[in-house]
Order: structure tokens, then C-alpha cells, then sequence
């Protein structure tokens, strides 16, 4: 029996979902649907946790097994929850493309049940659909949300609007018309509010920001060239991930403190770790800048399978810090 609905469930999702390319917003929302159906030996959920500017809902996919037991491998008194969010940047495709896939991984692979089975999962596939829907029918480069200062000047980039160390100067813009427009306040955005408030509500030990492009894992501190206190434990889950994407298809991914090159303001993996969550990173997925945001529709996958060997190598060394 159980079987069976494996097999339904698989072909549900092969005819319905193409992971071989960018898909719009109104089909992943159909696609997300799916996971409320409870069905299957990982359990799923959908919740929305917040809605934006023009509305729309940021959907989150809560990813579960039914005895809530302790973590498989990793030692700790209850079991811990990861925190995974996409598209923060409208523009960066890629990251919808991969949790999308990495939902559908968890869900129905055995290997994504031991990922289940080892903690919870919360999932935001699009935290930015505003800014999603309008880079792919108008402006495909688009990296804000859709939040209107005036009538020229729209959008706020979420990855500065964050509240650990908020700073346009530092990273960040003043001006609304800019790019990375810091907003006119910390958490001035329906986008961030909502995320910061599953961030403060639920006890997360691990925090994936996956964006493009630079194929890299980074840490905090973003917002000052100091270390944090545990940059060493850090470092070495990062390494393990990106090497475990490297060797995957070949394609090389690096790892290091945020601000390496330059310090950043109000960025989301800051805030994370500010608020207690012990292992937060961003990941920038393909490419190093020959397609950048563009990168083209048959690179998705390969991206998909190095990133997920890189998440698993990533929560093996969680699990084996934790203890
Ligand atoms: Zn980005």
C-alpha cells in the first residue's frame, strides 16, 4: 500500500513539474500544493508564513516524519530543525529551482529520508514572489522585492534589511532607487518580518540562505572582519559541503567568512546567527559570472545534484559538531 502511493505520488510530481527548467510562480504554487497532502513515509505541510506587498503568500513546506523522535545520527535531547529559504534576490533562478528540487528530494528518496529522519525541515522556496513574478515576465535581472518607496523608486534588497548590525553604509544603499536599497529601516519588510519571526519562534540549529552565483559556502560574520566565536566549526561544515559539490560534476566551490573581500550590513546569515541559530550560511550556487543570473536552463539539474551532495555532507558535519 505504501507503495503505492510512493508510485502515485512520483508520478503526480514527474507529470505536473519540470525540474529541467525555470518555472513561473503560479506553476510552483500548484507544484507546492502537492506536499499538503500528507502522504508517504516523510510527512509534509504547507504553511504560509507571510504575505507581500502585492499580496501573494510566502508559502513555507515543512518537512517531517511521524514519530518525533531523536535525530538518526545526532545526538541532542529532542530533534533539531533546519531552516532553508530561496529566491531572497527575485533574479538569482537557480535557488527556486534547487529547493523545489530538494523538497521533491527529501520527500521521495531514501536518502532524503535519513536527512528527515535526522532533523525537521522548513523550506521557503520563493521568499520573494513579488520580486520572482516580476523578474520573469518583466525585468529578469530584477533583485528586489516589489515594495514602492515612490512612484520611480521600487523594492528593497531583503539580504540588507535585516536587523544584526542594519547598515546602508556598510554594504547596503540610502537610496531607494539602488540596488541594494537597505530599506528605510531594520525589518522594514514584509519578507524579512516574516522570516525573522520563524527564525525566533522555532529552535533552529541550521540556516541555508541558497542564492547565486559565486559557487561558494559563507558564514558569518558578514558585517565586520571579526570571527565569530566558533568560525573554526563554521569553516570546516562549510569546506565539507563545498567539497562534497566539487566533487559531484567537477565544478569547483569554495568557502569562507562573508567578509573576506568586504563587510556587509544586515544580511540574513548575520541575523540568524545573532539570533541563536548555530549554523548559518549562505550558498551561492552556479555560476562563477560566464552566465551569472542567466545561467542557462541545462546547467539546472547538475547544479541540483552537487548542491544536494553538498547539503547532506553539510548536515553529516552538523550532526557529528552537535554531539
Ligand atoms: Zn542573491
Amino acid at each position: 500500500m505504501n507503495q503505492i502511493i510512493f508510485v502515485a505520488f512520483f508520478l503526480q510530481i514527474c507529470f505536473a513539474f519540470d525540474f529541467n527548467k525555470y518555472n513561473a510562480l503560479d506553476k510552483i504554487e500548484k507544484y507546492l500544493a502537492i506536499f499538503n497532502r500528507n502522504q508517504g513515509t516523510v510527512k509534509s505541510k504547507v504553511e504560509i508564513i507571510g504575505k507581500t506587498f502585492e499580496e501573494r503568500s510566502i508559502y513555507m513546506v515543512k518537512m517531517f516524519t511521524k514519530r518525533k523522535t531523536r535525530c538518526g545520527s545526532c545526538k541532542g535531547k529532542s530533534k533539531k530543525a533546519i531552516l532553508v529559504d530561496g529566491g531572497m534576490h527575485a533574479r538569482d533562478f537557480i535557488s527556486h529551482a534547487f529547493v523545489l528540487y530538494f523538497l521533491n528530494f527529501l520527500k521521495t528518496t531514501q536518502a532524503g529520508f535519513y536527512l528527515v529522519k535526522k532533523f525537521d525541515w522548513y523550506l521557503i522556496p520563493v521568499l520573494n514572489p513579488d520580486g520572482y513574478e516580476y523578474a520573469n515576465n518583466f525585468e529578469r535581472l530584477w533583485r528586489k522585492n516589489r515594495n514602492p518607496f515612490n512612484e520611480t523608486c521600487i523594492g528593497t534588497d531583503l539580504n540588507r534589511n535585516y536587523g544584526m548590525q542594519w547598515d546602508p553604509e556598510n554594504g547596503g544603499s540610502r537610496n531607494p532607487c539602488n540596488e541594494f536599497y537597505s530599506g528605510p529601516f531594520r525589518f522594514s519588510e514584509l519578507e524579512s518580518q516574516a522570516e525573522r519571526k520563524l527564525m525566533l519562534k522555532k529552535a533552529f540549529i541550521g540556516y541555508l540562505s541558497i542564492q547565486s552565483f559565486g559557487q561558494l559556502w559563507i558564514y558569518p560574520w558578514g558585517f565586520t572582519k571579526d570571527p565569530v566565536p566558533d568560525k573554526s566549526t563554521l569553516d570546516k561544515c562549510a569546506k565539507a559541503a563545498a567539497a562534497a559539490a566539487t566533487t559531484r560534476h567537477g565544478v569547483v566551490y569554495n568557502s569562507r567568512q562573508t567578509s573576506e573581500r568586504s563587510t556587509l550590513g544586515g544580511l540574513s546569515s548575520d541575523y540568524a546567527k545573532a539570533a541563536g541559530i548555530r549554523f548559518p550560511y549562505e550558498v551561492l550556487l552556479r555560476d562563477k559570472g560566464t552566465f551569472g543570473h542567466l545561467l542557462p536552463e541545462d546547467q539546472i539539474i547538475a547544479t541540483c545534484e552537487e548542491t544536494t551532495d553538498a547539503v547532506i555532507a553539510w548536515v553529516n558535519c552538523v550532526c557529528a559538531e552537535m554531539m
